[in-house]
């Protein structure tokens, strides 16, 4: 299991950035670093104090959508490599694209990344960031690249760009901008800088090899015109830095140790190293600057993660909104009623590699049902009800309208106290504990036959009563005397089925959603599948239950066990005690399991 995410677990199984880490750190890698006590260049770290920090990692999320499970994978794995080695982790918003971000996205990210128990606060200093405040640099450094001949405006159409570049048998064509004077380089990129260009008409790009196997090596592009707003800087640029570019100097200024990122960016590490190293040594930045580590990414199965898809679900109303709990999302989950720690225990669970994997979703279930079985409360719920009647009820109890009975809040947590709840006359039980024509094996209710109602009495059916139809509208049975669980020789009557229940008197009225997977395939999307033609029709079943009166005044978000029939939270948005809202988290067992 995680425990508590801010202080170091017991002992994790290895992986190979754990072992680089351990390497770096052995070896001293970082040990001579200074910290300027905030991001900055070169001049500002060395004036700086040595960091306090033993290595930094970042988790860099781009404010254009929420959080899914494949970034909390990401999430546990920064945090918690630099919890684990006496680090920090920053998070940083990568917002240098002026069109997509927006402040919901913030917002949820924040939210998100507290939710799962991180934290970027470090003894007073507050280590969130955003890409957007070192656009100064940026263009600074590019300035300095142009003048040392490492970069160059190109005026040809994207298009001519494209057909240049070459494939992977063959080599790329020398731009004809390609041989320009770092003056007239220069000249023209402020002119990009101050305006006087449109959007495309001309690029920044660094001055590498054509004909490098690696076609980003091929003169990638740094600086594109964008006349475009930006949330942070407004309209003091219409020029904005690539990704590519704009990656690895964010991590520079920030002082980051290991910048780990998924395995689609092992390709762009020689750039990572080529524009670090030539910035170090043009004396913008310190030595020895960020290194780049690829893992794989996680991927669950029955479930999608690209943002584009879950987008799509979200605009056609497939699902009820981004915090919808079969949503993949971290607000889908956490509606959904997982917990930080199984979300947690699962990321850490997955370890790291150099593949990508494919985990099963059965997995993520179990880490829940073990990080609940020791704290959920237990409650008796029914969830498809049919009326049980006692017909010797005045026989067996006299004149008293109900019969007082109790049961321990959590079967090994004594000091959670007890349950209290009432049998009387009438109460519910599950459609399917009764059977007319009982099948080989079944020991509920069928007429003659004995159960244990939980936690109360023995009963005896005698027969059912039906409507015109011939559907079965009650069960009768009579109540055997001195059978109350906890009452000497309740146990003389032997019974092989013990069923749960509510009494109609005091059950709480509840719409209880109970949830599957959004999915039927493992891989909706896989091989270009449309993910709609795999939806799961039973995805969501909404029932109006009943539930014991303990849980009268039960508040949204906690999670529970109904006895025989899975985890449930209370809704974290519908709940409320007048109309109760629950939501299936998953069941007692897998039922997935072939
Ligand atoms: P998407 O492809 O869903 O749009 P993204 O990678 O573009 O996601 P970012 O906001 O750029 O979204 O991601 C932030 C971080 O999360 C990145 O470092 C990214 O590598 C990581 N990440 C995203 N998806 C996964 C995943 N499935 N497994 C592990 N890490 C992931
Ligand atoms: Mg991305």
């Amino acid at each position: 299991m995680a425990s508590d995410p801010k202080t170091p677990d017991a002992p994790k199984p290895s992986n190979f950035l754990r072992g680089i880490i351990e390497r770096d750190l052995e070896a001293g890698t970082w040990s001579q670093r200074r910290f300027g006590g905030t991001p900055g260049d070169g001049a500002h770290h060395r004036a700086g104090a040595p960091d306090p920090a033993r290595i930094r990692t970042r988790f860099p999320p781009e404010p254009n959508g929420y959080l899914h499970v494949g970034h909390a994978k990401s999430i546990c794995l920064n945090f918690g490599l630099a919890r684990d080695y006496g680090g920090v982790c920053h998070l940083r918003f990568d917002d240098t694209n002026p069109e997509k971000e927006e402040q919901e996205y913030v917002d949820a990210i924040i939210e998100a990344v507290r939710w799962l128990g991180f934290d970027w606060d470090v003894n007073g200093t507050r280590h969130l960031y955003w890409a957007s405040d070192y656009f100064d640099f940026m263009y600074r450094a590019a300035e300095a690249l142009v003048g040392a001949g490492l970069a160059y405006v190109d005026e040809q159409s994207a298009d001519e760009m494209r057909a240049n570049r070459g494939d992977f048998n063959t080599p790329g064509t020398p731009s004809p901008f390609r041989g320009r004077t770092p003056e007239e380089n220069l000249a023209r990129f402020r002119e990009m800088r101050d305006g006087r260009h449109a959007d495309g008409a001309m690029v920044l790009r660094a001055k590498i090899d054509m004909a490098s196997p690696n076609i980003n090596l091929r003169d990638p592009t740094l600086y594109r015109i964008k006349h475009a707003t930006h949330h942070n800087t407004g309209d003091r640029w219409c020029l904005y830095p690539m990704y590519t570019y704009a990656h690895p100097i964010e991590d520079a200024l920030e002082n980051i140790t290991h910048s780990i990122c998924t395995l689609e960016f092992e390709d762009q590490r020689p750039f990572y190293d080529w524009l670090l190293d030539n910035l170090a040594t043009l004396g913008l930045l310190e030595r020895p600057t960020p290194r780049q580590h690829e893992f794989g990414r996680l991927n669950l199965s029955y479930v999608i993660t690209s943002k584009r898809k879950l987008r799509a679900l979200v605009d056609e109303k497939i699902v009820e909104g981004w915090d919808d709990p079969r949503m993949p999302t971290i607000f889908g989950m956490r509606r959904r009623g997982y917990t930080p720690e199984s979300i947690r225990a699962m990321a850490d669970g997955s370890g790291a590699s150099k593949t990508n994997i494919w985990l099963d979703y059965s997995v993520l279930d179990g880490c829940l049902r073990d990080d609940l079985e020791g704290k959920a409360a237990r409650a008796m719920a029914v969830l498809d009800p049919l009326k049980l009647k006692l017909t010797n009820w005045a026989d067996v109890f006299g004149g008293a309208a109900t019969e007082p009975c109790q049961a321990p809040a959590h079967p090994h947590r004594p000091e959670l106290g007890q349950r209290q709840f009432a049998l009387g006359p009438e109460l519910w039980i599950e459609r399917d504990d009764f059977s007319e024509t009982p099948p080989k094996g079944f020991f509920r209710l069928f007429p003659g036959n004995k159960v244990r109602l939980k936690y109360g009495v023995v009963v005896e059916c005698t027969g059912c009563e039906k409507d015109a139809s011939g559907a079965v509208t009650a069960v009768l049975a009579k109540v055997l005397p001195d059978t109350k669980s906890g009452t000497p020789g309740a146990d003389a009557v032997k019974v092989k089925g013990t069923i749960t229940w509510v009494g109609v008197h005091d059950a709480i009225a509840a719409t209880v959603n109970v949830y599957d997977r959004l999915f039927t395939e493992a891989q909706p999307d896989a091989g270009g599948r449309d993910f709609r033609e795999a939806l799961n029709p039973a995805s969501k079943r909404v029932v109006e239950g009943w539930l014991e009166p303990s849980l009268a005044g039960t508040e949204r978000e906690t999670r529970l066990q109904f006895e025989r029939h899975g985890y449930f939270v209370a809704d974290r948005v519908l709940h409320s005690a007048g109309r109760p809202v629950f939501n299936r988290v998953t069941t007692l067992k897998d039922s997935w399991a072939k």
